[in-house]
């Protein structure tokens, strides 16, 4: 029920859109199909998605010769979910793989949220009864470590840090010490995402992922990519950005609350074959769901 409310704006604005497209007509065709595209794109979509949807859609019509505009949603939808990398969490539960420490790296450029989703992590974890340690390894904000600090304050958390301007390496290495010494069942480290220098952050986060190594040699077990969904298709570029610097294994789309742009999840799924794991929809730390791809899809279309 809180996705729907999330996803509000996008639903909205999908759904009415989509109701536009087909109104007066009873039969699929190449008008519907271009209404269609239209509908897509203007979702955040993107372009190659959408492509590959309407080809769906038109081959199908090709094969039955004659589709109804009322099957539309249901073709839709599986064409969407198809496209959908993420598997449904199972039970539903912020639930953690058999590793301990289980640990996480996460990447992202400024402002998309990314504190924030470690913020609501560290909270879930921790209500879920995981022992939970946070590195602060964006040390080039001091704005960054005072506000992990602060959630970590507010979930009862131990922050590792060594201020500003340190060196981020070094407080990765520190922060999954420290979750193996106090035997925590998941480190999260917080990274700089500055991507005005590809190769610098590459340079970084290789840098990170080996000291992290000399602690748990298959340390990072998951490296979260986080993205501003309502950036739309700017969020797409991002990922591009990220994927040639690191091995993302799993996304959080934030922000999809207050933005139409909520289509963009299923352009960065196909397009980057990466789980998206987590979305954020609120600022408010219980406002981090566990992305479930026919709920979503449901969503859209309710
Ligand atoms: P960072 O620079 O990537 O660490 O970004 P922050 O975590 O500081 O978040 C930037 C702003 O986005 C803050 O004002 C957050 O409250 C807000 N924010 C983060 N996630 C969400 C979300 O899912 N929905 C909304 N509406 N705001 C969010």
């Amino acid at each position: 029920e809180s996705l729907d409310k999330g996803l509000e704006k996008t639903k909205e604005s999908f759904f009415s859109k989509l109701g536009k497209a087909i109104m007066g007509k009873s039969t699929v065709d190449a008008e519907v199909l271009d209404e269609l595209e239209g509908v897509l794109v203007s979702s955040d979509v993107g372009i190659e998605t959408t492509l590959k949807i309407i080809q769906s859609i038109e081959e199908r019509v090709a094969q039955n010769k004659y589709l109804n505009t009322s099957e539309l949603d249901r073709i839709l939808r599986e064409e969407i979910v198809k496209l959908l990398a993420a598997e449904p969490q199972p039970n539903y539960t912020f639930s953690l793989p058999e590793k301990k420490p289980y640990v996480m790296m996460v990447v992202g450029v400024n402002g998309v949220g990314k504190t924030t989703t470690i913020g609501k992590l560290a909270s879930q974890f921790h209500k879920a009864g995981k022992k939970v340690v946070l590195g602060a390894a964006d040390t080039f904000r001091a704005a960054a470590v005072d506000q992990l600090k602060l959630w970590g304050e507010r979930t009862g958390v131990p922050v590792i840090s060594h201020g500003m301007n340190t060196d981020p390496a070094s407080v990765a290495f520190d922060a999954v010490k420290q979750a193996v010494e106090l035997n925590a069942d998941v480190v999260i480290i917080d990274t700089a995402g500055r991507l005005h220098n590809k190769v610098n952050l590459m340079n970084e986060l290789s840098k990170i992922k080996r000291v992290m190594q000399k602690v748990i040699a298959d340390a990072p077990h998951e490296v979260l990519l986080v993205l501003d969904g309502s950036t739309g298709q700017n969020a797409i570029m991002q990922a591009q950005e990220f994927t040639k610097a690191t091995d993302v294994t799993a996304l959080a789309v934030t922000k999809l609350d207050g933005t139409a742009k909520g289509g963009v999840v299923i352009g960065i799924s196909d397009q980057f074959k990466i789980p998206v794991k987590y979305i954020g929809v609120g600022e408010k730390i219980d406002d981090l769901q566990l992305f479930n791809k026919y709920e979503f899809v449901d969503s859209l279309f309710k």
